[in-house]
């Protein structure tokens, strides 16, 4: 029997500290509590409740947010129905994520703030970088935009300092929640997290060998043919013009044979000629 309930005691401590490292928000009938609970919210802290009953945090975001008062009142709600989603305050749900969201942002660049998505970072809520050489490195999530509505969240890898799409299911997030500012100032308030640039880069190889730097690039034939029909040939062949006539040589002529050459003289416009043809200018 002592032994049974030593078991449960254990079993009892043992949960109690994986919801406490974890750092999983229990509902509470707030709804904070509710809305940050939410798996595709998964990203989201919970803003304490004094933070938003603050004024001074607020500023400004009266303007931006219709019906502002209201919207405070649903999120600082304490009796909301977790079962259905019902807020008796009758506010517009996209409104008060909204606004939730724009203190969100404000929240997570504060001292404590930082803390409370540090703990959700080492927890890994945030993923992983996808790129290979990044070796699984933890992600941060940052906004591409501080408005509302203008981009999803995005994460932050700080070793390749590269942006990426989140996992699907924190996608739909709006990017304004966190903010362009957030990993930065993260990582400014916590440099020890910083980790190294990778020292590996992917090296493209055909069976086996490195790629030349300028196997990629286009053949020089068709390179000549952009540079005729490219909107300075005026001006290249008027350089050769120059080149020419500082040479003390009445005229020349030019042994690059492009696909079509092109005849210019002083006072006319290029003339199309058939290809391999060569070609004279005449300096009067
Ligand atoms: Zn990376």
């Amino acid at each position: 029997m002592y032994v049974c309930v030593r078991k449960y005691i254990y079993i009892y401590i043992r949960i109690c500290v994986y919801v406490c490292s974890s750092h999983i928000v229990m509902p509470d009938g707030t709804w904070i509590g509710w809305f940050v609970n939410l798996q595709v919210n998964t990203f989201l802290c919970r803003v304490p409740q004094e933070y938003i009953e603050d004024r001074f945090n607020l500023t400004g975001l009266e303007l931006l947010v219709p019906s502002f008062h209201q919207t405070l009142d649903a999120i600082l709600d304490l009796e909301f129905d977790t079962e259905y989603g019902f807020n008796p305050m009758d506010a517009d749900p996209e409104l008060t994520a909204q606004l939730y969201g724009l203190i969100h942002a404000r929240y997570i660049l504060s001292t404590r703030g930082i803390e409370d998505m540090c703990l959700k970072y080492q927890s890994g809520d945030f993923g992983m970088c996808p790129r290979i050489y990044c070796n699984g490195q933890l992600v941060l999530p940052v906004g591409l935009s501080d408005r509302i509505g203008e981009s999803h969240v995005k994460v932050y890898c700080p070793r390749c300092r590269d942006v990426y799409q989140p996992h699907p299911r924190c996608a739909l997030l709006d990017g304004a929640m966190f903010g362009s500012s957030f990993p930065h100032m993260f990582f400014m308030q916590m440099p020890h997290l910083l980790p190294d640039p990778p020292k590996e880069q992917y090296t493209p190889r055909i069976y086996g060998f490195k790629l030349h730097n300028t196997a990629l690039l286009p053949p020089p034939a068709e390179a000549n043919a952009n540079s005729v029909f490219s909107n300075n040939t005026d001006k290249i062949n008027t350089d050769n013009i120059i080149n020419n006539s500082n040479n003390n040589k009445p005229s020349t002529t030019i042994p690059m044979v492009p696909p079509t050459t092109v005849k210019i003289s002083q006072n006319s416009s290029p003339t199309i000629r058939p290809p391999m043809r060569r070609f004279n200018f005449t300096i009067n």
